[in-house]
């Protein structure tokens, strides 16, 4: 089953071809909601001011336990710290070539996402991008070229 709403957390299964999802825990709930109105929010911390990855219920910076990680939104910016371009068919939810990237938030944490619509040559390190959300496909959030910081 390809579940759009679960992609990030996609596990890809060789043998049956589908994406199977796994069931978002329930206090990443709000990450997975956000994603479907178009925002992307992050857990963050009020002690020390960091963000986090959703999932963390206690910030791994400060461990303080003084008060809860409040959800924040984020800006859907960053920048492309490592990417793979598979060039051969892994699995039947993705058309080579495609890639894979580690997107470094403007905010801090480092996700695991793809950079759509990216020409031959285009994707490198540091290239900025920013959020595009979708309501098809395989992946809730894509990443795109920031034209706005392209140097
Ligand atoms: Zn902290």
């Amino acid at each position: 089953v390809v579940d759009a709403r679960h992609g990030l957390e996609a596990q890809l299964h060789r043998d049956g071809g589908a994406i199977a999802a796994h069931q978002p825990q329930p206090h990443a709930r709000p990450f997975w909601d956000a994603l479907d109105e178009g925002r992307l929010m992050l857990p963050h911390c009020p002690v020390c001011d960091r963000y986090e990855l959703p999932g963390a219920l206690v910030c791994p910076e400060c461990l303080s336990l003084d008060g809860p990680l409040e959800w924040r939104e984020a800006s859907g910016r960053g920048r492309v710290a490592a990417f793979v371009v598979f060039h051969r068919p892994f699995h039947s939810g993705f058309d080579p070539p495609y890639n894979v990237c580690v997107i470094e938030l403007d905010e801090g944490p480092r996700m695991i996402g793809q950079v759509a619509e990216s020409a031959p040559g285009e994707l490198r390190f540091g290239l900025p991008v920013k959020a595009r959300f979708e309501h098809e496909g395989n992946l809730p959030v894509r990443f795109v070229a920031d034209s706005e910081r392209l140097p």
